[in-house]
């Protein structure tokens, strides 16, 4: 089936509207602002983009909306009501022949799909949820699927949605109540949290019917997610993390994205016109990985005693590293798990590695090279049989000389 000339110039206003929700984009992809006009004609511009589904794959979806009008005004979103962008919207048919089309053409592996608030909340949800019925039932779609799920929308209606998606999201939007009336009026910040929590009863009914069935059924098996606007309002980092750590506890969120955000053409009266430094939504990221899979407490990475922003000089783990220098050096060959993940420059696979690798034996200068990206960065924080720092951790050389430009920092590389 060739796809239309309508459909294509359709896809490309929709796609387009769809690379704002950071939902499904991998940490650090290609930026958007909503004022450069650019976007259509590029991959991500035509719809195409990168995420990782719940096994760790990388995976290439279609990601578009079902349409960029919307009854709703949020002075954040470039779709909302009042906006003069160029509106379009699809049928539930046309996204679900068009996502048939590219998945047979091996475009993609999977949908990502989102909508501007149509007529209702419950009849934007019906549309959503039709367009994941007729892949699933009417074309057999064993394709990925997220749903994004609108929080006002009626509870069936949203667990529907979780019986087809591998990954459903309600957007927390951002970071307060507060915010969230003055930037978003018509959304409630107790009805999204109320939506999040039946997804997660849900979502955990149907991981208990697992082990009872011989043939569950399955339910949004990848969990949900949420995403965070940051740089909208006032909020400081702080103040971000700690929402997402509720978040994180209520409603056993698989991901908080952070999204910073987009200045956008007409904007209301009070928007920010500069985005914020996109450095401070990576640090965001370092830093929630940081609560999550290395042990650290939020208080121990930022406070509001400290201003309540993450410094953007370096990746919050060496930041921390530097104030609690008595910490260090810590001994490879002795030192325990928790300790171990508090190394900058080691990750969880590294720190994986050299509990593997001290069952063989004592650990030398040279086997550090098997479990960080890089050694010297590693150098001043450990021991190892052969290898003790001079005094650099004292001298107050190692700051001036570990933290190098922001791009030059990255957990993520040195957690590989
Ligand atoms: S409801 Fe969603 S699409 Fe509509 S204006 Fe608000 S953020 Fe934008």
């Amino acid at each position: 089936m060739a796809v239309s000339e309508k459909t294509i110039a359709k896809l490309k206003i929709l796609a387009d509207a769809a690379k704002y929700d950071a939902s499904c984009a991998s940490s650090g992809s290609k930026k958007r602002d909503s004022r450069d006009g650019k976007g259509v004609g590029s991959i991500e511009g035509m719809g195409i983009c990168h995420a990782y589904a719940p096994d760790g794959r990388c995976i290439s979806l279609l990601k578009v909306l079902l349409t960029n009008s919307c009854i709703f005004d949020c002075a954040y979103c470039i779709n909302r009501a009042s906006s003069g962008v160029e509106r379009a919207r699809f049928t539930p048919q046309e996204v679900a022949d068009l996502t048939v089309e590219f998945y047979k053409r091996n475009y993609i592996e999977g949908l990502f799909l989102s909508s501007g608030i149509i007529r209702s909340p419950d009849y934007t949800m019906e549309q959503i949820v039709e367009v994941a019925r007729i892949l699933r039932e009417e074309h057999d779609f064993g394709g990925y699927m997220h749903l994004k799920t609108i929080p006002e929308a009626s509870p069936e209606l949203i667990e529907a949605a979780g019986r087809h998606a591998d990954r459903v999201s309600i957007n927390i939007e951002l970071p307060t109540a507060n915010s969230l009336k003055k930037l978003a009026p018509e959304k409630d910040r107790g009805g999204i949290e109320d939506a999040m929590a039946g997804l997660k009863d849900a979502i955990e009914a149907h991981k208990r019917e697992k082990t009872l069935r011989a043939k569950p059924k399955l339910f949004a098996p990848g969990g949900q997610s949420t995403q965070m606007i940051v740089g909208a309002d006032k909020e400081d980092d702080a103040q971000v993390l700690t929402t997402a750590t509720d978040l994180y506890d209520k409603h056993r969120l698989r991901r908080v994205y952070y999204s910073a955000f987009s200045p956008i053409p007409d904007s209301k009266p009070g928007m920010p016109v500069n985005k914020p430094p996109l450095i401070r939504e990576h640090r965001l990221y370092q830093a929630d990985w940081l609560t999550r899979f290395y042990g650290f407490r939020r208080d121990e990475i930022i406070s509001t005693m400290d201003g309540g922003m993450l410094d953007l000089a370096a990746d919050p783990k060496l930041i921390w590293a530097l104030k609690n220098q008595g910490f260090f050096p810590i001994d490879v060959n002795s030192a325990t798990k928790e300790e171990l993940l508090r190394i900058p420059g080691v990750g969880t696979k590294g720190v994986e590695k050299i509990l593997a690798a001290r069952r063989f034996g004592r650990l030398r200068y040279d086997d550090l090279t098997r479990v960080a990206a890089s050694v010297r960065k590693i150098r001043p924080f450990v021991t190892a049989l052969d290898w003790t720092p001079t005094s650099l951790l004292e001298s107050g050389a190692l700051e001036a000389r570990m933290k190098k430009p922001a791009e030059q920092q990255d957990l993520f590389a040195a957690a590989a």
